[in-house]
């Protein structure tokens, strides 16, 4: 699937999800007694920073694919992150498409948003990259400019943010739910995913019916309607009393 797809999911999986999850009454109680996640996830500012957060996550699990255009994101550094997704993780396609690391990964950033400010905004910054990088936002390939406006213009995002306020207490909860936008999307591709990895089994759709990465149904369809969905649930949840 690709990157701009997966953001594009990951965006809408959160604009879906969250305002329901900040509804539940046991919302600040998961993890046991953790810092509420998801506390101040209904102000407008933070529903914005955690789609395009999301969205980031949404490309976290194809870091282990060195040659992506996304490892390019903030030139040598995100590329030998890659590089250390890429060994850790056995290759492309393995363990950062599972269910067992996207849970990991939202805890990860659940601890690093509640004790650790510098891991947080480092993570924050990442998926803000991610996330623009993934729908063409920037200026694509591996040229040292390309790296340096994409600097600036995930800086300006995060300051952005800032200035309006935005907390990360739901930072692990977006992170989780990008990855598992992710893995969801590329189970309904024709290579699939090993969901419950380290188990090897792949998840694929039956009868080859799954999505070829980059064709016609992807570019002229998926692609158009995710993005139709997505400024559909922002006006959603932006403008509540429109609707
Ligand atoms: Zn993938």
């Amino acid at each position: 699937m690709m990157g701009h797809t997966h953001a594009l999911s990951g965006a809408a999986a959160w604009l879906l999800v969250a305002p329901g999850l900040a509804a539940l009454p046991m919302a600040g109680g998961i993890a046991g007694g953790l810092t509420p996640i998801v506390a101040n996830v209904l102000s407008p500012a933070e529903l914005i920073a955690g789609a395009i957060v999301c969205a980031g996550a949404a490309m976290l699990p194809d870091l282990d694919h060195p040659h992506a255009t996304i490892a390019q994101t903030f030139g040598p550094a995100t590329w030998m992150l890659s590089k250390a997704f890429n060994w850790a993780s056995g290759g492309h396609r393995h363990a950062t498409h599972s269910l067992l690391f996207a849970i990991a990964a939202g805890l990860g950033c659940h601890m690093l948003a509640d004790h650790y400010p510098i891991g947080r905004d480092i993570v924050v910054i990442l998926m803000i990259g991610l996330a623009l990088r993934a729908v063409g936002i920037g200026i694509p390939g591996k040229t040292i400019t390309s790296a340096l406006v994409n600097i600036g213009l995930t800086a300006g995002t995060f300051v952005a943010f800032h200035s309006q306020g935005v907390g990360y207490l739901w930072l692990g909860l977006a992170v989780a739910i990008g990855s598992l936008a992710h893995v969801t999307g590329d189970c309904l591709t024709e290579r699939g995913c090993p969901v419950l990895w380290p188990l090897k089994h792949r998840w694929v759709l039956p009868y080859r019916i799954g999505i070829k990465t980059g064709r016609a149904f992807e570019i002229k369809i998926l692609g158009p309607v995710l993005s139709i969905v997505v400024i559909a649930l922002f006006a959603a949840r932006l403008m509540p009393e429109s609707i």
